[in-house]
Parts: C-alpha cells; sequence; structure tokens
C-alpha cells in the first residue's frame, strides 16, 4: 500500500501527504491495514483515506517508546535534545505555509487564523527546547551526617490524546513539555484532523530525534485512545477534549495502571463587561474571544455578562460588530469564520439553538445554516438568557453566544461562579481596583483583563474544577512530565538508629 497520496491543498496546491502511522521512526500501516476517511468540512467531500492504528499499533508503538526511552533518549545528552527540538521548530517555520494551509483544508479554520496559528507552533516548541538543559534538582541541607539531592526524572512513556480544534497547536503543546524533559511518548491526533500531524512526523526524522522516541497515531477514541488510557506499560496519559471523555480516560486509568492524567477539558467561560468599559474595544474583544475558531474553543468568552447601564447599548454595538464577521471559505484571506468541524458538531449546536428558542431567550442574529453545504453556521447571538438556561450553562462548542444582564460586582460573581466549570474568563474595565478585585474572585485558570484568548507560550494555562487538572504551557507543564526522586546519602558510615 503507498503510504504517501498526492493532495491538493487550497491555499498551497499540490503536496505530498504521508498517512501511515508513525510509529518507531517510519510510516507503517498497521496491523489489520485498515483506513478511514478524513472529510473537508468546508465542503463535505473526502479529502483522502488514512491509516487506522488498532490496539495492535497501540502495543507496538508503545514498545517502540520504551525501547527508544530505555536504551537512547535517557542517555541524550540534554544540550542534544534542545538542539533537535530546535531544530524541529525551524523547520516548523520553513514549512509553515504548507503546514497553514492543510490545516485550514482539514479543520476547516480559515486560513489566516491558521497562518497566525503556525507562529504559536514553532513557538512552543521552541520555548520547551530552550528549557532542555535547564532542568534541575536541588541539594537538600538536612545535617552533617547526611548528603540529600533531588533529581528530575521524566516519566517514561507517556501517552497524548489530542481533539480536532488546534489539531497542531494541541501537538506543540504536547511535544513541548513532554520532550524537553526526556519522555518518550505515543501521540493519538484526532480522527477529525489527522494530516498535519502527519506532516509534522516527517518533520521529527528530519530534525533528527531517535526513531521511537515520538509516536504519531491516526485513530479514534474508542479504539486506540482507550487502548492508550487503559495501557499497563504507559506512565502518564495527557488529554485534551471533552469533559466527558476526559473522565472516561481517568477511570481507565484508574482502572488499568494508576498512570499520571492531566487533563484540559471543556469550559463556558463568563466575559464580564462593566458600564465603565470602553464598548469599542470591549465588543472587539468580546466577538473575538466569542466566535474565534467557529467557537470551537475550549476557552470561548462564551457567557457574555453586561451591567445593567450599557446593556442595550453594547447589544446593539456587539450585533453590528458580529455581523461584519465574514463567514465563508477558509481559503478566502478575509474569512474569519469557517465550518464547523462536522455533521455531528453542527447538529449539536443547532439543537443548542433550538434549546434556546424554546427556552425563552431572545434571538438576536443568525440561528440558523449558513450557506448551502459544508457545516456552516451564522454567528448567533441570543439576549436576556435565563441562568438556568442550557445555552447558559452548557458547552455548545459552536457559534452561540449568550448574553445577559446584571447589577454588579456581586451579581456577576455569583452568576460566573456558578459553573461546573472554571477554565477562563474575562473583564472589561478601565477601573484597575475593580479589574484586580473581580479577578481575585473569579474560578478560573486564566482571567484576561481587557483582552481575549491572549495565549502565550510562557503562560500557563488549564481549568480550575472540571474544566481540567493540571497547567499545560509555562514552566508549570515541565511538572507534569517529571518525577522527583530523592537521594539520601549518609556520609563517613555508621550504624541505623534501633542498634
Ligand atoms: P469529540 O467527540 O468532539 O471528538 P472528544 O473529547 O471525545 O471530542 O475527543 C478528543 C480526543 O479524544 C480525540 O482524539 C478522540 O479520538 C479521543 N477519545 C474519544 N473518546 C475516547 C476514549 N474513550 N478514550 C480515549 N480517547 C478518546
Ligand atoms: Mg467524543
Amino acid at each position: 500500500m503507498a503510504l504517501t497520496v498526492e493532495l491538493d491543498a487550497p491555499t498551497y496546491g499540490k503536496y505530498n501527504q504521508p498517512i501511515g502511522l508513525f510509529i518507531n521512526g517510519e510510516f507503517v500501516e498497521g496491523v489489520d491495514k485498515k483506513k478511514f476517511e478524513v472529510i473537508n468540512p468546508a465542503t463535505e467531500e473526502v479529502i483522502t483515506s488514512v491509516c487506522e492504528a488498532t490496539e495492535k499499533d497501540v502495543d507496538i508503538a508503545v514498545a517502540a517508546a520504551r525501547k527508544a526511552f530505555n536504551t537512547v533518549w535517557k542517555k541524550t545528552a540534554t544540550v542534544d535534545r534542545g538542539r533537535m527540538m530546535l531544530k524541529l521548530a525551524d523547520l516548523i517555520d520553513r514549512d509553515a505555509k504548507k503546514l497553514a494551509a492543510v490545516e485550514s483544508y482539514n479543520n476547516g479554520k480559515p486560513i489566516a487564523l491558521a497562518t497566525g496559528e503556525l507562529q504559536l507552533v514553532s513557538a512552543c516548541i521552541r520555548y520547551y527546547g530552550g528549557y532542555a538543559d535547564k532542568i534541575h534538582g536541588k541539594t537538600v541541607d538536612v545535617d552533617s551526617d547526611y548528603m540529600v539531592y533531588t533529581k528530575q526524572e521524566p516519566l517514561g512513556v507517556c501517552a497524548q490524546i489530542i481533539p480536532w480544534n488546534f489539531p497542531l497547536l494541541m501537538l506543540a503543546w504536547k511535544i513541548g513539555p513532554s520532550l524537553a524533559t526526556g519522555n518518550a511518548v505515543i501521540l493519538k491526533s484526532s480522527e477529525q484532523t489527522p494530516l498535519t500531524a502527519l506532516l509534522v512526523a516527517e518533520l521529527i526524522v528530519e530534525a533528527g530525534f531517535p526513531p521511537g522516541v515520538y509516536n504519531i497515531i491516526s485513530g479514534f477514541g474508542k479504539t486506540a485512545g482507550a487502548a492508550m488510557a487503559s495501557h499497563m506499560d504507559i506512565d502518564k496519559v495527557a488529554f485534551t477534549g471533552s469533559t466527558v471523555t476526559g473522565r472516561a480516560i481517568m477511570k481507565a486509568a484508574a482502572a488499568s495502571n494508576l498512570k499520571k492524567v492531566t487533563l484540559e477539558l471543556g469550559g463556558k467561560s463568563p466575559n464580564i463587561v462593566f458600564d465603565d468599559a470602553d464598548i469599542d474595544q470591549a465588543v472587539s474583544w468580546v466577538n473575538y474571544g466569542m466566535f474565534y475558531n467557529q467557537s470551537q474553543t475550549c476557552s470561548a468568552g462564551t457567557r457574555i455578562y453586561v451591567q445593567e447601564g450599557i446593556y442595550d447599548k453594547f447589544i446593539a454595538a456587539f450585533k453590528k460588530r458580529v455581523l461584519e464577521n465574514k463567514v465563508g471559505d477558509p481559503a478566502h484571506p478575509e474569512s474569519f469564520q469557517g465550518p464547523q468541524i462536522s455533521q455531528l458538531q453542527f447538529d449539536r449546536i443547532m439543537g443548542y439553538i433550538d434549546a434556546g428558542k424554546s427556552e425563552g431567550a431572545k434571538l438576536e442574529i443568525g440561528g440558523e445554516r449558513h450557506g448551502e453545504k459544508g457545516y456552516f453556521i451564522k454567528p448567533t447571538i441570543f439576549s436576556d438568557v435565563g441562568h438556568d438556561m442550557k445555552i447558559m450553562r452548557e458547552e455548545i462548542f459552536g457559534p452561540v453566544a449568550a448574553v445577559a444582564k446584571f447589577k454588579d460586582e456581586e451579581d456577576v460573581l455569583r452568576m460566573s461562579n456558578d459553573s461546573t466549570y472554571g477554565l477562563a474568563s474575562a473583564i472589561h474595565t478601565k477601573d484597575l481596583d475593580r479589574a484586580i478585585r473581580v479577578s481575585n474572585e473569579l474560578h478560573a485558570g486564566t482571567v484576561w483583563v481587557n483582552n481575549y484568548n491572549f495565549l502565550h507560550a510562557q503562560i500557563p494555562f488549564g481549568g480550575y474544577k472540571q474544566s481540567g487538572i493540571g497547567r499545560e504551557l509555562g514552566e508549570e507543564a515541565l511538572n507534569a512530565y517529571l518525577q522527583n526522586k530523592s537521594v539520601t546519602i549518609r556520609i563517613g558510615g555508621g550504624l541505623s538508629p534501633i542498634n
């Protein structure tokens, strides 16, 4: 079977797309020789088929990773580890145009957004590449009879399971800290968006990583993903995706070998606009935070709370601004909103729109399909949304904004924090005291003040409550891939205390 196909990405042209499973440094077809189709969400047409990993392939990849970890990677000088990562970041920059084009083709995100995200992808890997030779233990002074030091050791073989909303960026957030700390990895991309991860696999070879250090498989959650979560020879699983699946992964980890678990899950983030905010700026950031990436963003600011003094004015300005968002062909350079990822997501979102209408929220704009083909939904705003309505409480993962009025700080904090989620939040105000006061009280892993979605390799990101366990990015993420060993040496001999 040919393991490369020629594809034609709308904003790039013809290129060679690997379709195999990337195991032990090469592309292979998988034990059962199965394949599955990859769909272009903008046209609903099949782009190609890629090889599908089964449980057996997971076993093979884990064995390859374990071998690479024990025989090569553990012994690789940290400075060399870092050098390979920096090379990988450079190669991603070199191929950024192609990677962005394929990301847009497979995921449906507009090419301008995909192009912007590519910069974050290489920056993240470069940032962590710099850490590879800067991970230290400590010496611990106890008393003169002992010499004690700690080592920060890699966990071993890590599984990483990522979603379809930011295929490359989620890959980068996972590659960075795991390789900088010296782990070997098996990553599964989402079954909706396997293409760009396979292009990165080619770059992993080119960057010189030893075979087996980083393995990338395409496959489904219920088969390959579940096999990873319950594998007896995987030391840790890092997952990004829905809260429901996160729960299943944690259960599987508990029921198998108690592998370590980090989870980056859903959200329903409050986006708070106070009376004193600069209204143009607030509208601009609320629009961006709400509708970026077709609202398929875990941190999307979907609960929009507006203080009563500017409520009507804000709604009018917000509507006007959102109607200017260009919805359509992701290959068009000016598109801001492309299609949702799949028919399934499209149907779920339309179900939420129906719920908003039937529960009595006021539909301001949108609420229907855009165009004839592709999974496009018009940007939708509901106002006067009640605190207990489904569209205010549940993560929709689609372009449906829920706006509600609030009275004062106490009122908005009560509503904001009354959620099972706690991923992100935002405050729009000119009052610095208020910004700090409210930030201190919000139950969320991120607070953006007068901006939204500022994600950066240096800034830790993750959830309070059911939005996750652990943090990605920043120095914090390194801890999720390290374990401490304390070495205690007795100096000068002597007998134990009970002699
Ligand atoms: P969606 O259903 O919208 O794709 P998920 O959170 O279920 O969102 O999927 C995110 C990732 O988790 C994907 O890579 C998917 O294959 C994987 N996944 C789904 N179900 C499971 C599972 N039970 N065990 C492990 N991984 C899973
Ligand atoms: Mg799922």
